[in-house]
């Protein structure tokens, strides 16, 4: 791992209410000094609250998805200069949640992570292949498609991160063999524009996995769904960063 300190990130999707700010407030005080970066990206509405919460501790907090647009008539949507005026420093972009609910392509993905950028918000842009197009043998062609068309001009190490999560392993508890891991970290690290850019896995990461996948070489770290709702559990995948 030649690269930047490791990530774990946290995604907690359509889940959270304030008392689950006690969540964060713990990882908080269980991690006063990580080896690695800590992120939470709660749903919009807890941001600021746990921007708060955290602040002063090494925990990060971020959104899920962002407008492309600083402001306007978009009733529903939040811009990414919102989110860091409300204590965000990276945002989640791309996920295959979105791509798949509110059918988002890439290139809007890529004017999304242009605007994240402009609010000087780091873009973690998320590629992964459906089980169809695994089976199919397209694994590789689907992630280095979307990688190419989801980066805006400009991104680099220090403004972009790339997941990596194929979308059969989401939620699944099904996590691809550590080579197949490994073959599509290293065909991404090989088309990155920036070589130093973070690469993390994601898709059932659990306590119970989390250090084989990060001895893979090429794997930067964790984008993590259920299992970072609970401080016990992604204390736990952080331990083994
Ligand atoms: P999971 O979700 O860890 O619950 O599989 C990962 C993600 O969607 O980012």
């Amino acid at each position: 791992m030649s690269h930047a300190c490791k990530l774990a990130a946290g995604n907690w999707k359509m889940n959270g209410l304030s008392a689950d700010l006690e969540q964060a407030r713990a990882l908080a005080a269980a991690f006063p000094d990580p080896k690695c970066g800590i992120l939470l990206c709660p749903p919009a509405t807890l941001i600021s609250a746990m921007a708060e919460a955290v602040s002063g501790s090494a925990v990060m907090v971020g959104g899920q998805d962002c407008h492309a647009q600083v402001a306007g008539a978009h009733t529903g949507d939040i811009s990414a200069h919102m989110l860091a005026d409300a204590g965000a420093r990276q945002v989640i972009l791309g996920h295959s949640e979105r791509r798949a609910d509110h059918a988002e392509t890439s290139a809007q993905v890529a004017a999304k992570a242009a605007a994240a950028h402009a609010a000087g918000l780091v873009a973690i842009i998320c590629v992964g292949e459906t089980e169809a197009e695994r089976d199919a043998g397209q694994t590789l062609e689907i992630v280095l498609s979307q990688l190419a068309h989801s980066l805006p001009d400009g991104a680099n190490s220090a403004n972009t991160v790339i997941a990596y999560e194929p979308v059969w392993a989401i939620g699944t508890g099904r996590t691809p063999t550590l080579d197949q891991i490994a073959e599509v970290h290293d065909a991404l690290r090989a088309k990155l524009p920036d070589a130093a850019m973070s690469l993390l896995y994601g898709g059932s990461v659990k306590p119970g996995n989390a250090a084989e996948i990060f001895a893979i070489a090429n794997v930067d770290g964790a984008l993590v769904g259920g299992a970072s709702l609970k401080a016990e559990d992604f204390g736990a995948i952080i331990a083994a960063l």
